[in-house]
């Protein structure tokens, strides 16, 4: 069996984590690039969102590298990503090729019997004894939160270095470096050693940088070739950055669902704008706005792929919270056409609006 899993941020490295410390064969697809979303956009539906196409061009880059079987979280919700492995299973019997799909859905939806006779598909590849492979599990988790949490300092402090550039060059080869092993503790080890030297970056606590909060669709503000390396530009500009969602953030969410005990706050905060889940994390996206700036946060960039149904039913609202809280929100659509210049003009521009607003406050006081 040779594994592979569509990119959704950093999961790529807590999977090789995974499937290091499981000794199975993990093919990790090409990271996320322009062929891969022209081979998507070719054999997906035109009107499909973003997210499909992509991951249609992760496997088929991953199948050229050797890659026989597919791993897939399940739904979120009544949006199109409920219908993503079905619709991929079609695809590729249709084309011919040769693909399994172990979908790992919630217990609620399939039941803990099923879940587990999945799960079974996986770990009977293993050689490693089954408290070895839970010890693989555990450390996969860890790895993840890790570098989340790595990336999410990274973003923030980018606002008050001294050194311009030292955060994101420090994210960057910890990203290089922690795929340089195949040991899990190693990489563990690694991770740490990256958390403690961000944790030393020279900081400028006068600085008073300007801080975005990224919110909308999960894969489009986790994915950064999606969005077009939004949170990259954004710490070249000295801005600080924060966005809640993040792979870890999204299995803490998905084992507390069942008990309705899954992020309260975010919950709580868009209540009184949208009180019932609209599928994908549209409620969320309303939550994280208001809690933005609740935080002091200068302002929220929404993000999220042409004809996203959740989202724009988020973006519908975002002015009632804009307007109510004096709160500037900014909502960018990407798909395959989206270029560049346009985009980043567009982020330019928002962040001048933010620096004028501090100034015209200041001059008022
Ligand atoms: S949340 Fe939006 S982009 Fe993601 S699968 Fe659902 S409809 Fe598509």
């Amino acid at each position: 069996m040779k594994i592979t899993a569509p990119h959704l941020g950093n999961v790529y490295i807590a999977a090789k984590a995974l499937f290091d410390g499981l000794g199975i064969e993990y093919i990790m697809p090409p990271m996320n690039n322009k062929e891969a979303l022209e081979i998507g956009s070719l054999y997906s539906p035109e009107e499909i969102c973003l997210p499909y196409k992509i991951m249609i061009g992760n496997y088929i880059q991953a199948i050229e590298k050797g890659a026989d079987t597919v791993i897939l979280p399940g739904s979120c919700g009544p949006c199109r990503f409920g219908k993503y492995a079905e619709m991929q299973m079609n695809l590729f019997n249709k084309i011919g090729k040769d693909l399994n799909f172990i979908v790992i859905d919630a217990p609620t939806d399939i039941g803990i019997k099923e879940l587990y006779s999945r799960v079974n598909q996986i770990s009977k590849n293993s050689r490693r004894r089954k408290i070895r492979q839970v010890g693989a599990l555990i450390r996969a988790v860890k790895v993840m939160n890790l570098i989340d949490e790595i990336e999410e300092k990274a973003h923030y402090l980018a606002g008050y270095e001294v050194i311009k550039g030292e955060c994101k060059r420090l994210l960057n080869s910890c990203k290089r470096d922690v795929l340089n092993t195949n040991n899990p503790r190693d990489m563990i080890g690694i991770l740490e050693e990256y958390k403690r030297k961000l944790d030393s970056v020279k900081i400028d606590k006068d600085k008073n940088p300007i801080k975005i909060a990224i919110i909308g669709e999960i894969y489009t503000i986790i994915e950064p070739f999606s969005n077009l390396y939004i949170e990259d530009k954004l710490m070249d500009y000295g801005v600080s950055t924060k966005r809640r969602l993040t792979p870890s953030w999204w299995v803490k969410d998905t084992l507390l669902k069942p008990t309705k005990l899954n992020s309260l706050e975010i919950k709580r905060s868009a209540s009184k704008y949208l009180s019932i889940g609209v599928g994908g994390h549209g409620r969320e996206c309303i939550g994280e706005a208001v809690l933005a700036q609740k935080e002091g946060f200068d302002g929220a960039i929404q993000i999220f792929p042409l004809g996203c149904m959740p989202e724009i039913v988020s973006k519908a609202i975002l002015p009632t919270i804009s307007k109510e809280k004096d709160f500037p929100i900014m909502s960018l659509v990407v798909d395959e056409m989206t270029g560049e210049a346009g985009f980043v003009t567009r982020v330019e521009a928002f962040i001048d609006l933010l620096e004028r607003r501090r100034k015209n406050v200041l001059s008022r006081s």
